[in-house]
């Protein structure tokens, strides 16, 4: 008996080695898996959604194109923040920067109406859109107002027509999904006092247009929330036009409109 029981012990170790490993990598697996989920939920990537290819046949050449329009610049400092550590034309520039980046990720083509921090007037970034036959125009903006006001706003044409109510909402939509500090609404006109009248950006220019105020500049946590997102708030911002862009895609909307200007 003593015997039989030396015999059988050299298989204990060996069986329990055996469930060790088969648990420890079992827990390796769950850990993989883990990290896996928590990239796919947290990372760059703010939509896996792929849109309609927008490349071309030929050299892969983009078949859309934005005009990306920086508000302000050179003499035009635009608004400043109440430390003046913050200017309007140098936030609007980087942030259009960062656009032309994700857009250029996606397929779309971008003209910038400037790249540098010159001077430019109404007429030329609206020229910039319209010689270069863009199928939508974005202008970047930072708010100013009271120090106490926050948040993002988004201004269209007053006759607040499909497109335009379209690129405004899929653009908010995807900044409130980054974190914005209050949706200030996608708005018809303009912000003075006056009813009716649109940002001359937006009424002299034909593709569908809006006017981006990405935050207040003289707003403490809007600055903060600026710096901190601007990557995402870039990437949301793209995605939004994306979307747009393939709903008129879809509508035939884009095939209209250069049938009749071709
Ligand atoms: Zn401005």
């Amino acid at each position: 008996m003593a015997k039989q029981k030396r015999r059988l012990r050299p298989w204990v170790p060996v069986a329990a080695l055996f469930l060790i490993g088969m648990l420890m990598a079992g827990l390796v697996a769950v850990g993989v898996w883990a990290v896996s989920q928590a990239d796919l939920s947290g990372g760059r990537d703010l939509e896996l959604k792929t849109y309609s290819n927008f490349y071309g046949g030929t050299g892969e050449a983009p078949l859309y194109t934005v005009c990306v329009d920086a508000g302000h610049g050179g003499e035009d400092s635009g608004a400043v923040s109440y430390d003046t550590q913050r200017v309007e034309k140098t936030d609007n520039l980087t942030f259009a920067l960062l656009l032309r980046q994700e857009l250029r990720e996606i397929g779309i083509g971008v003209v910038m109406t400037r790249t540098d921090d010159t001077t430019l007037s109404l007429e030329q970034r609206v020229n910039t859109a319209q010689a270069n036959q863009c199928d939508l125009y974005i202008c970047v903006h930072r708010n100013s107002g009271n120090g106490v006001t926050g948040g993002v706003e988004i201004w269209i044409d007053d006759d607040m027509n499909t497109w335009e109510m379209a690129l405004g909402s899929n653009i908010m939509a995807r900044l409130e999904q980054v974190g914005i500090q209050e949706n200030l609404g996608v708005k018809g006109g303009s912000a003075g006092e006056e009813e009716n009248v649109d940002y001359y950006v937006n009424s002299h220019t034909t593709m569908p247009s809006c006017l981006l105020e990405l935050g207040y500049i003289d707003n403490v946590e809007d600055n903060s929330l600026f710096t901190r997102y601007q990557v995402q708030y870039a990437q949301a911002t793209a995605q939004g036009i994306a979307a747009t862009l393939d709903q008129m895609i879809q509508a035939g909307a884009l095939e209209d409109r250069r049938d009749t200007t071709e």
